[in-house]
C-alpha cells in the first residue's frame, strides 16, 4: 500500500474534527519557542537520536513547531510517516523502516535522507483529539527499539507537551472572556457592581461608573454600598442585600442621587455570587438607571389623576354601547345625570324616554343610527326630562362610533355633560349682547350725526377710539392715529402743555381740561393747524379711566365771525362816506343853481354900478366882487366835493361772485331767522369772478336784503330769494334779490334811486341812490321790478372777468 494512498485513507470525521482541533490551538506557522524546543530536545538526546520533531497535521501538510536534525518547515502530510502515528494510541516504535510494510517505499526512507529507525506518539489536545506528534530519528536502523527508560522520557515529553497546549488554550479562553466582559462592562449602561459579603465595592462597570457619575473606580473602592442608599430605599437595599447573602435574588426600586448629585432612581438587582463550595461569596448588584421611565409613569400617573378629577368635578359622564351584543355600560356619572339608579338596565327605550320630545328625533338620527355619516365623531345638546326628579335639564353629547375592519359599526362610546347653566348663560349673555348691540348702534348714530369729532384716550393719553368726524377734521385714518398719543393732535406748544396736565392729572387727580368748552389750537396730519373748542369728560371702565373728547372746528365759526365784524365796519364807513358823498353831490347840485344865480345877479348889478357914479360906488364895488368871488369859492367848494364823492372807493379787484354774495348775506341776514324769514340762494355751479370793489358791492347787497327784509315785516308771507345767472354770452352776470313784502309805494316808484327818497320814518333815502352810484360805476345798470302787495325784485348787473382776461391780467 503505497503512502499516499495511507494518508488519503483517514478517516473523514477523524480528519475533520483534527483540523478543527489544531485550529483551535492557534499554533500553526507560529515562530519557534523555546518550551517546544527544549522538548524536542531532550527527546532526542534522551533517546540518543541525530533528528527530533513536534509537529501539527494541518490540511494536507505536517508542519513543525519544533525540530532538530533537519530543515524542512513542513512536509506534505501524505508523505509523513506521522500520519500513521497520530492514529495510534500509543507509542510507535519501527526499528527499520526499510522492513516495514507501510514505509518501506517512503521517498524519506529510500532516498536521502534515508530514514531506518523512527518512535513517535501522538499528542492530544484537551479533548483527547490527537492534533501533532513528537518525533525521533535516527538514519541507523535499532533492531533492540528503545529502552524502557527512553520510551518513558518520550512518554513525559509528550504529556508535557500536552499539558502546556491545555494551559494556553485555557490562557487564551480566560483572556478572551476578560475581554469580553471588559467589553460588556464597558459599554453596559447598567451600573454593574460586584460586593463583598460585607456590601464593601469591590469592582465597578466602566459603564457603572458613568451612570453614577464616578471619575474613576478607585474613588469608591471599598466603599459600603448601603451608604449610598437613604432613607426608606435604605432598608430596601439592606433587604436585597440579606437575601442575596441567603443564596436568593433581591430587587427594588430606588431613589439615589449619582455622586455629583444628580437625582436619579434606580431598579437594583442583588444575586449572590457562588464560590466552588456552592456557598455565595460575593454579591452582584446591578443597578438600571430608570430615571426617564420614571417621570414617563409618573406623569402617567398624573395625567390618570387629572382625568379622574376631572370626570369627578365635571360630572362628566362616560357611556358605552356594544352595538353587536346591545350591551350598554354606563359610569355612575352618566346615571346621575339621566337620573337613573345604579342598578337600573339601561336600554335604548329608557334613554330615548327620557329625551325631551322635541330632541328625540334627532338623538334617534345621529346617535342611534347604523347608518354613518361622513364623520364617526357626533355632538348631540338636547333636554332630558330627569328620570328621577322629573327636571328639565340639557345634556351635551359627544360620541364615538368605532368599526370593524369592513367599517361596521361595533361600539359606540362617549361622554355626555350637563350644560344646563352654560345654556342658560347663553341665552342670558345673547339677550344682554343684543341690547348692547342696540345701545351701541344707537349710541353710534348719535355720534354719527353729532358734528363735533371725538376721540377717546386712555389715562395715559393714548388714543383708543378715533371717530368718522375726527377723521374728517384731522385727515388721520384710525388706524394711523389709534395707539398713538392725543398730543399729535396739537402744536408744539400746546403738545408740552398737554403733557404737563396728564402728569399732574396722574399725580393728584386735578383736572383743567376737563372744565368744558376749552377753546385750543388742533394741529390736523399735513401740520395746519386750526382753532377748537373741546369738551372732556372722563369715564371709568372696566376699571380704568378714560377721557371723551368732543372737539369742535371753531375754523368756520370763527372767521365767520371776524369777517363780519371786519366787514361790517367797513360797510358802515362806506355807508357813512356814501351817505355824505350823495348829500354833497345832491347839496352841491342844488346850491349850484342858488350860486349861479347868486352870481348873475351880482354881474347885473356890476354892471349898474359901473354906470353909477359916487363916493360908495367903489366900495359897493368892491363888496361886490368880493360877493362874486366868494361865491365862485362856494361853488368850487361844491365841486370839490362832488369830485371827492365821485372819487369814491375805487379799488377794484377780481373777486369770486358766491363768496361776496354769501359774505354780505351772512351779514345782512343776522337774525333773519328769528324774524320768520326763508332764505333761499340760488347761485350758478360755477362761481363767476367779478372785477369789483368787494366793500361796494357788499354794500349794494346789503342795502337790497335789508330793504327787502323790512318791506317783508308786515306780510305773513316771508320768503327772499337771493338769485345770480350769467347772461350776454357768460359777459354779464346778473343779481336779483327779491322778496314777497308789500311792493313798491307809488310814491317812491319814479324817484327811486334818487337821494332822500324815502317811505320810511326814520329812512335817510339814500340807500338805492347810492346802490344806483355804485352799480353804474361798475359799468352796470340797477333797476327794479314791482307791483303793488306782490313783493319786490331788485336787479343789477355786473361784468364778469373771463378766464382769458384773468390769464392776461396775470401775465401782465
Ligand atoms: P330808505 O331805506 O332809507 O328809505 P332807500 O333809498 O334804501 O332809503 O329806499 C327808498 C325807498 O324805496 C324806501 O323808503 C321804500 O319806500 C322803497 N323801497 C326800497 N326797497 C323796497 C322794497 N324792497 N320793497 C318796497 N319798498 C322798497
Amino acid at each position: 500500500m503505497a503512502i499516499s494512498s495511507f494518508s488519503s485513507s483517514i478517516p473523514g470525521p477523524a480528519n475533520t474534527n483534527r483540523v478543527a482541533a489544531v485550529r483551535d490551538l492557534h499554533i500553526l506557522d507560529t515562530p519557534p519557542e523555546d518550551v517546544f524546543d527544549d522538548a524536542v530536545l531532550i527527546a532526542a538526546q534522551a533517546c540518543q537520536a541525530p533528528m527530533g520533531s513536534i509537529g501539527f497535521m494541518a490540511e494536507g501538510r505536517h508542519w513543525f513547531k519544533a525540530r532538530i536534525g533537519f530543515d524542512a518547515a513542513e512536509i506534505p502530510a501524505d508523505l509523513s510517516i506521522c500520519a500513521y502515528t497520530i492514529q495510534q494510541p500509543d507509542l510507535t516504535v519501527i526499528p527499520d523502516l526499510r522492513e516495514h510494510p507501510e514505509f518501506r517505499h517512503n521517498p524519506f526512507v529510500t532516498e536521502e535522507p534515508q530514514l531506518r529507525f523512527y518512535a513517535g506518539i501522538a499528542l492530544r489536545d484537551g479533548n483527547g483529539v490527537p492534533v501533532g506528534t513528537l518525533t525521533v530519528v535516527d538514519r541507523e536502523p535499532r533492531p533492540e527499539g528503545l529502552s524502557q527508560v527512553q520510551e518513558r522520557t518520550l512518554l513525559a515529553l509528550a504529556r508535557s507537551i500536552q499539558r502546556e497546549m491545555k494551559l494556553r488554550k485555557a490562557e487564551r479562553e480566560l483572556a478572551e472572556k476578560t475581554e469580553m466582559l471588559d467589553r460588556l462592562h464597558a459599554s453596559s449602561e447598567d451600573c454593574i457592581k460586584v460586593l463583598d459579603l460585607e456590601g464593601r465595592l469591590r469592582f465597578m462597570s466602566e459603564g457603572g461608573c458613568r451612570a453614577m457619575e464616578v471619575g474613576a473606580f478607585a474613588d469608591i473602592e471599598g466603599c459600603d454600598w448601603l451608604d449610598f442608599w437613604t432613607g426608606p430605599t435604605a432598608d430596601d437595599a439592606r433587604r436585597a442585600v440579606l437575601r442575596a447573602k441567603l443564596g436568593d435574588t433581591g430587587r427594588f426600586r430606588g431613589f439615589c442621587p449619582t455622586l455629583a448629585g444628580t437625582p436619579k432612581w434606580w431598579d437594583v438587582m442583588v444575586t449572590p455570587i457562588l464560590g466552588s463550595d456552592g456557598k455565595p461569596d460575593g454579591l452582584l448588584a446591578i443597578s438600571r438607571d430608570i430615571t426617564g421611565l420614571q417621570h414617563v409613569e409618573e406623569s402617567l400617573r398624573q395625567s390618570e389623576e387629572r382625568l379622574r378629577l376631572a370626570i369627578e368635578t365635571t360630572g362628566l359622564g362616560i357611556w358605552d354601547l356594544n352595538v353587536l351584543t346591545g350591551e350598554r355600560q354606563w359610569s355612575a356619572e352618566a346615571r346621575e345625570l339621566f337620573g337613573f339608579a345604579p342598578d337600573t338596565v339601561i336600554t335604548q327605550d329608557l334613554v330615548l324616554e327620557c329625551i325631551h320630545p322635541e330632541d328625540r328625533e334627532d338623538i334617534i338620527q345621529t346617535a342611534y343610527t347604523n347608518q354613518l355619516g361622513d364623520s364617526l365623531i357626533f355632538t348631540n345638546t338636547f333636554r332630558i326630562i330627569r328620570a328621577d326628579t322629573g327636571q328639565e335639564r340639557w345634556i351635551t353629547s359627544v360620541g364615538h362610533t368605532l368599526v370593524d375592519k369592513d367599517g361596521r359599526p361595533t361600539r359606540r362610546l362617549g361622554i355626555a355633560q350637563d350644560v344646563t347653566h352654560h345654556v342658560e348663560a347663553e341665552v342670558a349673555l345673547r339677550g344682554s349682547q343684543d341690547d348692547l348691540l342696540r345701545q351701541t348702534a344707537h349710541l353710534q348714530s348719535i355720534l354719527a350725526t353729532v358734528p363735533d369729532a371725538m376721540v377717546v384716550s386712555n389715562e395715559k393719553g393714548i388714543i383708543t377710539s378715533f371717530s368718522a368726524a375726527a377723521v374728517k377734521m384731522f385727515g388721520y385714518e384710525p388706524e394711523e392715529i389709534i395707539g398713538t398719543s392725543v398730543k399729535f393732535l396739537m402744536p408744539v406748544p400746546y403738545r408740552d402743555n398737554h403733557e404737563g396736565f396728564m402728569h399732574r392729572y396722574r399725580q393728584t387727580g386735578e383736572r383743567r381740561i376737563t372744565e368744558s368748552g376749552r377753546v385750543a389750537v388742533a394741529q390736523r396730519k399735513d401740520g395746519s393747524t386750526f382753532p377748537m373748542e373741546v369738551h372732556l369728560g372722563e369715564m371709568e371702565s372696566g376699571g380704568k379711566l378714560f377721557f371723551t373728547a368732543f372737539i369742535r372746528d371753531l375754523t368756520d365759526r370763527q372767521y365767520t365771525e371776524k369777517r363780519m365784524q371786519e366787514l361790517q365796519s367797513e360797510l358802515a364807513y362806506m355807508s357813512r362816506l356814501s351817505a355824505m358823498g350823495e348829500m354833497g353831490s345832491t347839496l352841491a347840485h342844488e346850491v349850484n343853481q342858488p350860486l349861479t344865480a347868486i352870481t348873475g345877479y351880482l354881474k347885473g348889478c356890476g354892471m349898474i354900478l359901473d354906470r353909477m357914479d359916487g363916493e360908495y360906488v367903489p366900495m359897493l364895488r368892491q363888496g361886490m366882487e368880493g360877493a362874486a368871488e366868494e361865491a365862485l369859492r362856494a361853488g368850487e367848494v361844491i365841486r370839490h366835493l362832488r369830485a371827492f364823492v365821485a372819487r369814491g372807493e375805487t379799488d377794484q379787484e377780481v373777486e369770486d361772485l358766491r363768496k361776496l354774495i354769501e359774505e354780505a348775506s351772512a351779514l345782512a341776514l343776522a337774525g333773519a331767522k328769528d324774524k320768520g324769514i326763508k332764505v333761499d340762494f340760488d347761485l350758478p355751479h360755477e362761481s363767476p369772478k367779478v372785477l369789483v370793489s368787494r366793500v361796494q358791492i357788499q354794500q349794494v347787497l346789503l342795502n337790497l336784503v335789508r330793504n327787502a327784509m323790512e318791506a317783508m315785516q308786515d306780510v305773513e308771507e316771508r320768503d327772499l330769494n337771493i338769485k345770480a345767472e350769467v347772461e350776454d354770452q357768460g359777459s354779464m352776470v346778473r343779481l336779483s334779490v327779491k322778496d314777497t313784502g308789500t311792493g313798491l309805494a307809488p310814491s317812491v316808484q319814479e324817484r327811486l334811486f334818487t337821494p332822500f327818497t324815502t317811505t320810511k320814518q326814520t329812512g335817510m333815502g339814500v340807500g338805492l341812490s347810492i346802490c344806483r352810484t355804485i352799480i353804474e360805476a361798475h359799468g352796470g345798470k340797477i333797476w327794479a321790478d314791482s307791483a303793488p302787495g306782490e313783493g319786490t325784485t331788485f336787479y343789477f348787473t355786473l361784468k364778469v372777468v373771463r378766464e382769458e382776461e384773468l390769464a392776461e391780467a396775470a401775465e401782465e
